[in-house]
């Protein structure tokens, strides 16, 4: 037989694992390394790794997945008592091989949580042999250890507070980044002032009283909870936000002129305003070659689609410029859009009016719509990969184990503390 340091590098286990036995299970064929946790660190509370008196057997012997070893899988195989934790009553004693409550070593978890965040669900799950359930629970596993390991909250002066969709709009995740550091801090299931406010809870009067800039999209529930816990903060609209109004707003318009065009039979100019959707919702510098072609078509046949199309850009274009001059453009675009005789940008205009005051303090701010607007955009791609988890807390470990920095190292290699984002 191999020497126990051998055995010890190979399934990634340090000194406090003693390797008793290495021998094959022919079903299902693996290896299986015998081990016990070294006396210095046995009967420690599996939750808290508080010392606690012995409690019982527990389930006996049980088995861990290990990563494969060449083609065939590897499980390590102990006894799992429990002990009697003072403040956890009786739980299964902690194991320097795994994470409390898993089924895999911690290199494997780590694995998994670096495969998901490099590759499709297809391929973790064909190569490492797991369930995708599984893997939700994995990931949870690993970012909870990455945010017990510092403080996830640490320096916070400028956060932005937003809302995002999942299971086809009828549920809600409200979620936090970090405008400085780009990460994705919090999240969690539910979009009102008790879940919002059990972030400041998190966050502590101390670091409440160090926020300085909160941007969000204007909701009364954001704005409401930040007054009464931020005391020093200014609070901000997303320029990100402004633009999805004038984008819906400009929708309307679109949607009238097509219905009209319908009820008056012209088929055809329904069916070619139907297609003027994408040049319309585009920003004009990224438009292809037909989509400027639908674009004067729309100027030539319908003056009023046009015009709303010419207010939705100018408003994007004030608002996302800086200082003096974008506040005169802002000011000037407030003149024309309430003079414009289409409701629906009349209706911004007033919506705009009523919220100048966080709009004008993100311009004047410098504060960056991009990272609400690429976190936005980015957990809508990773709530279809959560799509088979069972929890909507697996969700959130999913998007913080990718925005918020927790992505693991690969077993055996170097990392920083927190990774850099992709
Ligand atoms: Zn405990």
């Amino acid at each position: 037989m191999l020497g126990a340091n051998v055995w010890r590098r190979i399934v990634g286990v340090d000194k406090q694992t003693v390797i008793e036995d290495v021998d094959v299970d022919e079903e299902p064929d693996a290896v299986v390394v015998h081990v016990r946790p070294r006396r210095s660190t046995k009967r420690r509370c599996g939750r808290c790794g508080v010392r606690a008196p012995g409690y019982d057997r527990g389930e006996g012997r049980r088995r861990w997945r290990a990563l494969d070893l060449g083609t065939v899988m590897c499980f390590v195989e102990a006894d799992s008592p429990r002990v009697n934790c003072p403040e956890h009553g009786p739980t299964v004693a902690q194991v320097p091989w795994a994470r409390h409550g898993a089924g895999h070593t911690k290199d494997f978890d780590d694995q998994v949580a670096w495969l998901v965040t490099h590759s499709p669900k297809s391929t973790v799950a064909e190569l490492m042999r797991v369930a995708w359930r599984t893997v939700g629970a994995v990931i949870a596993r690993v970012v909870a250890d990455g945010r017990a390991a510092h403080d996830p909250f640490e320096g916070l002066v400028r956060i932005g507070i937003d809302e995002i969709s999942y299971k086809r709009g009828h549920r809600y995740l409200t979620v936090v980044v970090d405008h400085d550091s780009g990460r994705l801090v919090w999240a969690a299931v539910g979009r009102d002032k008790k879940t919002l406010e059990s972030f400041f809870d998190l966050l502590g009067d101390e670091r409440c009283k160090k926020i300085r800039i909160v941007t969000a999209d204007g909701a009364t529930w954001i704005e409401d909870v930040v007054k009464a816990r931020c005391a020093n903060a200014t609070l901000c609209i997303d320029s990100f936000h402004v633009v999805q109004w004038a984008t819906e707003a400009l929708d309307e318009v679109r949607r009238e002129v097509w219905n009209e065009a319908r009820s008056k039979g012209m088929r055809a100019y329904a069916k070619e305003l139907k297609g003027c959707r994408f040049a319309l919702w585009r920003n004009p510098e990224d438009l292809t070659e037909r989509q400027e072609a639908k674009l004067s078509w729309i100027a030539r046949e319908n003056g009023r689609l046009y015009r709303a199309y010419l207010l939705k850009e100018q408003l994007r274009l004030a608002i996302r410029r800086k200082g003096i001059i974008s506040l005169t453009m802002l000011d000037t675009w407030l003149a024309w859009a309430a003079r414009s005789r289409i409701p629906a940008f009349v209706e911004l205009a007033r919506k705009v009016r009523r919220h100048l005051a966080g709009i004008e303090a993100a311009m004047m701010n410098d504060v960056s719509n991009a990272l609400i607007e690429s976190t936005n955009t980015k957990l809508r791609v990773l709530h279809r990969m959560a799509f088979g988890f069972a929890k909507p807390e697996h969700l959130i470990a999913l998007a913080l184990l990718d925005r918020g920095g927790y992505c693991p190292a690969l077993p055996g290699r170097s990392a920083p503390a927190l990774a850099a984002l992709g």
